[in-house]
């Protein structure tokens, strides 16, 4: 049966792992790494690649598709507890220990996704792209602050999947992936800038038979990059310039996917980078067109105070019956079995989750909604 979770799974540890009688290897482990090079990839994004032998024991089998890792940033002028020790020592409980030290000399800890994993070559590395949301005094968040002032050899812990366990012999039985899409042959890819990543790393894995479209909202032009694709998965940069947030995303949301009680995505952009990109103007103005149907296609989704709780709302298994329509009597023969992933600025994940469940019915069982970030809130 297929479950929804609102909540991001819970950290497991060693000896979480021992007290519940199950496999000795941990499913999640700290890792010493080291910065070993910075690449300013655009306007507002900075990769950066980590290096360390430890990272040979890092990942899942296969792609890491939209795979999360905690990044624990340091303190400003300063080194960072020792997360191996912390998590040895504290077992389970590790995540209250190293809250309960003083932020001065924990750090922060913050939520990022593998963009590219070559952990299992003769040098073991990960890229991280980093968006550099700062004010014009350059300051941000302390792991966007972290990232600009970045270094070759400035050592960081990261905390991610054990290759060795279990739970990570599938990707998609690891709790740090929510790319689930079953059989689906048609989907919706949906995000802001911090999704671009995950969103790259999934066009890349994607076989020829599966069509649909990718959104994806980014601040500026040169914010839109080359990404490769063996799907049939039409890809559109939305660049904002200076619209409102998530402004064209959901525009573009609504114009792909307008019928009720099914879902036929219509692919309305071709790729576009730069000059080809749809002028911001006629996709709102196609958004006021599309409006919503007269009548509610499916049920209200419980509201989410997204200033108070993170919207995560993610299936973790598409039965069969979900794929093959049956629980949509309406679907005519021929429409491909759907699944759309959204992730982004929480009150815009938010107003695409009411419009897809509510206004055009498409089942939650299809749909991954991910609140990646809260406006005005830091994570923690
Ligand atoms: C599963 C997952 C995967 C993610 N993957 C990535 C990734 O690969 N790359 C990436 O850059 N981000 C990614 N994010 C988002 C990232 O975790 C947040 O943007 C995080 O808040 C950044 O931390 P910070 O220390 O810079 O800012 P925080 O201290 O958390 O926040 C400080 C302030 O900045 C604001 N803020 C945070 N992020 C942004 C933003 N992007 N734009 C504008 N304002 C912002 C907050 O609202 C707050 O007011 C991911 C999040 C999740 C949950």
């Amino acid at each position: 049966m297929t479950e929804v979770s609102t909540t991001r799974p819970a950290r497991r540890s060693a000896r979480a792992a021992a007290d519940a009688g199950q496999s000795a290897v941990p499913a999640i482990r700290a890792f010493d790494v080291v910065v070993s090079r910075v690449e300013h990839l655009s306007a507002n994004f900075r990769r950066i690649t980590f290096g360390g032998a430890c990272l040979s024991d890092f990942g899942v089998q296969g792609h890491t598709l939209d795979l999360r890792i905690k990044v624990m940033i340091p303190p400003v002028g300063g080194g960072s507890a020792d997360l191996g020790a912390l998590m040895e020592d504290s077992g389970s409980g590790w995540y209250q220990q190293w809250l309960s030290l003083d932020q001065a000399e924990r750090g922060d800890m913050r939520t990022y996704t593998v963009r590219a994993s070559r952990c299992h070559q003769a040098i073991p590395e990960l890229d991280v792209d980093f968006v550099m949301h700062l004010d014009d005094d350059g300051r941000g968040g302390p792991a966007s602050q972290w990232a600009a002032a970045a270094e070759p050899g400035d050592r960081v812990w990261i905390i991610g999947p054990n290759v060795h366990a279990a739970t990570c012999s599938t990707a998609g039985a690891y709790g740090g992936i929510e790319w689930r899409p079953g059989l689906a042959q048609n989907v919706l890819l949906a995000g802001d800038e911090t999704a671009v990543p995950a969103i790259s790393a999934i066009l890349e894995s994607l076989p020829e038979d599966i069509s649909g479209h990718a959104f994806l909202e980014v601040p500026a032009g040169s914010d839109c990059q080359e990404i490769q694709t063996r799907s049939g998965v039409g890809i559109s940069w939305l660049v904002r310039g200076g619209r409102p947030h998530g402004e064209l995303l959901d525009a573009a949301v609504r114009q792909a996917v307008k019928v009720p009680g099914w879902v036929s995505l219509a692919a309305p952009f071709r790729v576009s980078l730069g000059s080809d990109t749809p002028s911001g103007q006629a996709l709102a103005a196609a958004a006021g067109r599309v409006g919503g149907p007269e009548r509610a296609a499916g049920p209200e989704p419980e509201d989410i105070d997204v200033d108070r709780t993170i919207l995560w709302e993610t299936p973790q298994l598409l039965d069969a019956a979900a794929l093959d329509g049956s629980l949509n009597p309406d679907k005519p023969a021929g429409a491909l079995p759907f699944y759309a992933w959204i992730a982004g600025e929480a009150a815009v994940v938010r107003e695409l989750r009411r419009y897809l469940v509510r206004d055009v019915g498409i089942d939650r069982k299809q749909v991954a909604f991910m609140g990646y970030w809260r406006r005005g809130k830091a994570e923690g």
